[in-house]
C-alpha cells in the first residue's frame, strides 16, 4: 500500500506529492488528467515568482517536479469510489478501470470545473474571448468591452472587479432579478460603466472566426433578440467540484465541496483534501498549491502518530 495516495494531479495534488515524497515515504498520484485546469489556461501571470507562463508549460513543470521525486504517477486514471479504512487500517480507492488502490492516508485533490452556458460560440471561443476566471483573465481585457453571464454573487463580484479594469461591463442574468447579495448589487449600481440586463437569456457568443466580437441575448419578457458588441465574455454561473464519487462517504457542503478544517482534515480519519474541490475559498493555483502542501504535512503527521 501507499503511505500517501493522492487523487487528482492539479496544482494541489502536485504540491501534496512533492511535500509527501520529501518525507521519504511511498507516494502515488492517480489523476484523470495530470495538470488539471492549468492545462486549459492561456496565460498564468499570478503564480508568485513566475512573471508569466502558459498552462501547458506550467502543467509540464508540475509533472517534471513530481517525477523528480520518484512519485508513482498514474495518469488517465479516474477514481470512482472511496471506502474508509476498515480492519486493515487502509483507505481503498476504487478506480474506474476496476483496480483498487490502498493507502494509509489519502489526499483528495480532484479540483473543480466551471459550469458552461452551452450556447453556440462558447466552446469555439474558449480562451479566445470566452473566460471563466476574472482574477486570472480580467487584465487581458483592459480598456475593452466585456460581458458577465450570471447575476449571482460570483457574477456580480466579477462585474465589479472587471469594471475597474475594462471599458464597460454588460451583465446578463436569466432570472427576473439579480441573485447576488444586496450590498454587491448596490455597489454594482453605483458604477458608471456597467449595464445590467435581467430576464435575459444568452443565446450565442459571436465571433469573427478567431476571437469573440459580441454576445446575443433574448429578452424573455418581449422575446426580442439583441446583440452587444464586445471583446470578452466571462461565464459566471457556478463552479462545480469534482466530488460526485464521494457522495455518501466524505462530508460535502451544500455546494458539493469537501468540508475541510484548517489542516486539510476531512470527516474521515486518514483522509485529507486540498484545492478547488474543498470548502477553502478563492479558487486559485497559488492557493491550491499551498493547501496541497498543508494536506501532505497533515497526512505525514497522521502517519507518525498511528
Ligand atoms: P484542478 O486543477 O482542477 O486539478 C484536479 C485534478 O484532479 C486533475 O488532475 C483532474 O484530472 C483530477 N481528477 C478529477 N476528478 C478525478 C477523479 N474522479 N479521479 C482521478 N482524478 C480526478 N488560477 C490562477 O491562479 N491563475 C490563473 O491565471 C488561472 N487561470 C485559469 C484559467 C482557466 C481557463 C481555468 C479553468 C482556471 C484558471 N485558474 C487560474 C484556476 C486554477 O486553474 C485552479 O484554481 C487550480 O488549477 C486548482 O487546482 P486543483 O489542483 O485544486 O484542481
Amino acid at each position: 500500500p501507499y503511505e500517501v495516495l493522492i487523487v487528482g494531479g492539479g496544482p494541489a495534488g502536485a504540491a501534496a506529492a512533492v511535500y509527501a515524497a520529501r518525507k521519504g515515504i511511498r507516494v502515488g498520484v492517480a489523476a484523470e488528467r495530470f495538470g488539471g485546469q492549468t492545462n486549459d489556461t492561456m496565460a498564468i501571470e499570478n503564480y508568485i515568482s513566475v512573471l508569466e507562463t502558459d498552462g501547458p508549460k506550467f502543467s509540464a513543470a508540475l509533472e517534471a517536479q513530481v517525477r523528480h521525486y520518484g512519485v508513482d504517477i498514474m495518469n488517465l486514471q479516474r477514481a470512482d469510489k472511496l471506502t474508509p479504512a476498515g480492519a486493515d487500517g487502509l483507505v481503498h480507492i476504487q478506480m474506474e478501470n476496476g483496480a483498487t488502490l490502498k493507502a494509509k492516508t489519502v489526499i483528495l485533490s480532484t479540483g473543480a470545473r466551471w459550469r458552461n452556458v452551452n450556447v453556440p460560440g462558447e466552446a469555439e471561443y474558449k480562451n479566445k474571448g470566452v473566460a471563466y476566471c476574472p482574477h486570472c483573465d480580467g487584465p487581458l481585457f483592459k480598456g475593452k468591452r466585456t460581458a458577465v453571464i450570471g447575476g449571482g454573487n460570483s457574477g456580480i463580484e466579477a462585474a465589479i472587479d472587471l469594471a475597474g479594469i475594462v471599458e464597460h461591463v454588460t451583465v446578463i442574468e436569466f432570472a427576473e432579478q439579480l441573485k447576488a447579495d444586496a450590498v454587491l448589487v448596490n455597489k454594482l449600481n453605483s458604477l458608471p460603466n456597467v449595464t445590467v440586463h435581467t430576464n435575459a437569456q444568452t443565446t450565442e457568443i459571436t465571433g469573427d472566426g478567431s476571437k469573440v466580437n459580441g454576445i446575443r441575448y433574448r429578452d424573455r419578457a418581449t422575446g426580442t433578440e439583441h446583440h452587444v458588441e464586445l471583446a470578452g465574455v466571462f461565464v459566471q454561473i457556478g463552479l462545480v467540484p469534482n466530488t460526485e464519487f464521494l457522495k455518501g462517504t466524505v462530508e460535502l457542503s451544500k455546494f458539493g465541496e469537501i468540508v475541510v478544517d484548517a489542516k486539510g482534515h476531512t470527516n474521515l480519519p486518514g483522509v485529507f483534501a486540498a484545492g478547488d474541490c474543498t470548502t477553502v475559498p478563492y479558487k486559485q493555483i497559488v492557493i491550491a498549491a499551498g493547501e496541497g502542501a498543508k494536506a501532505a504535512l497533515s497526512a505525514f503527521d497522521h502517519l507518525i502518530r498511528s
